[in-house]
């Protein structure tokens, strides 16, 4: 909420009260925000059986998994220490999906003896896993080659991408699951981020219920995720609502030609988490340059990558004070190499000392952030119901010394 006097989260919470208490940067969620975003989901959609796990590569903090626990959804993982994670935050381990990309057999003999729901996402595997567990039920991630999604880095289920086992390869899987006596329960795909249209989603989701009807004993269809944020006032973002009658309309057919209400599930990561996050960042330089003005902060891209990892964008404001008359910032880092949050933006006068806020900073922000240039990484902070709870301790110069043996070959 912004309206010239100054931002508030929910429950009237001031963020700038949060930075005298916990320090800055900081990064701050609003779990009001995630919660109001799982029920648009529950809402949106009007199928029998419905479940969403979140995928907590996005933000993996082990208080927000229990926040997500408690709204009653599962959890989508791709390491087996994000599957270790879900389990000490208390969901049961038929609620955990691992959908592992490019790992060896050993992690997934991991997660068979964890008890998790496993998704298969290449022939090799399906093979050795076949052979080595073929009582154990999983899922097969296809790759149905249609183009989805903002970027190459995050367009994941084009012809070209290494997720997935191609539809084109179907009969390869058929051959495999006869040969081993392996049980299929479900049938996945993840296009990638940011789909702008409900159209091309149900593309996909046309495809992969194509290939559903082959295997007589699913439980569930999982169509990934995808939906796209807004991330700047009048943005497009996925219309989940039009996207959740279209897709429910299709599926309820679907399971009627099945002669089954199979479950048919979600695993969103960026639309539960994204908006609810915010960066706090404190000016320590304003900079005058021959054509630009940079306001240089005390953060850097081994806090927030993604703008200069993906280009993506972050609504920038300046909290501390916002009637002051708008001019034209660069945002900057304090990291010894290209470093830009935001370039020329038009921001409320900047002074050293203020704090300004990165919007959109739930989502592959925190769980990107690296120790670079011997850094330290942020504290979080969960705002709930009027309260405040820390979530993670700010690191210390100690946290840089874990591990090191500090060796010396001098002597
Ligand atoms: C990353 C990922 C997601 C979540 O994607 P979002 O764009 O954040 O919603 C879902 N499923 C799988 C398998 C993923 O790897």
């Amino acid at each position: 909420m912004e309206n010239g006097e100054g931002m508030l989260l929910s429950g009237n919470i001031n963020p700038l009260d949060l930075i005298e208490k916990y320090g800055a940067p900081l990064y701050v969620y609003d779990a009001e925000v995630i919660e109001s975003q799982y029920k648009r989901l529950l809402a949106a959609f009007d199928v029998p059986r419905l479940r969403i796990h979140y995928a907590c590569k996005a933000l993996t903090t082990l208080s927000i998994l229990k926040f997500m626990k408690g709204l009653g959804a599962g959890l989508d993982t791709v390491s087996i220490q994000e599957v270790r994670l879900g389990l000490a935050a208390g969901f049961p381990p038929r609620e955990i999906t691992y959908t592992p990309n490019c790992v060896g057999m050993e992690e997934i003999d991991e997660a068979v003896v964890l008890g998790v729901r496993i998704n298969i996402d290449n022939l090799s595997i399906l093979e050795q896993f076949g052979q080595a567990h073929p009582t154990v039920p999983v899922s097969i991630r296809i790759n149905p080659h249609i183009m989805a999604g903002g970027n190459l880095k995050t367009s994941v289920g084009h012809v070209d991408s290494k997720f997935g086992i191609s539809i084109h390869q179907m009969l390869h899987v058929h051959r495999i699951v006869e040969a081993t006596g392996l049980q299929v329960e479900g049938i996945h795909m993840h296009t990638g981020s940011d789909i702008l249209d409900p159209g091309v989603f149900l593309a996909g989701a046309e495809i992969l219920l194509n290939h559903a009807k082959d295997f007589p004993n699913l439980q569930f269809v999982d169509f990934g995720s995808g939906f796209k944020v807004p991330y700047k006032e009048g943005d497009i973002e996925t219309d989940i609502e039009e996207l959740g009658q279209l897709i429910s309309a299709r599926f309820r057919e679907f399971c009627q030609a099945y002669g089954k209400d199979l479950v048919l599930m979600f695993e969103p990561g960026k639309f539960l988490v994204s908006q609810a996050g915010y960066f706090f960042v404190r000016v320590n330089v304003v900079k005058h340059t021959t054509s630009t003005v940079f306001a240089g902060v005390d953060s850097g891209l081994n806090h927030l990558i993604r703008p200069m990892f993906y280009n993506s964008y972050h609504h920038i404001t300046n909290i501390s004070h916002p009637q002051g008359r708008r001019r034209f910032y660069t945002v900057v880092g304090y990291i010894c190499e290209t470093d830009t949050f935001g370039a020329n933006r038009k921001i409320p006068e900047i002074r050293e000392g203020d704090i300004l806020c990165m919007r959109n900073a739930g989502a592959y922000c925190f769980s990107m952030a690296s120790n670079y240039n011997s850094r330290l990484r942020p504290a979080e902070v969960m705002v709930y119901k009027g309260q405040d709870y820390l979530i993670r301790h700010r690191e210390t110069m100690e946290d840089l010394f874990r591990n090191q043996t500090g060796v010396d070959v001098w002597g």
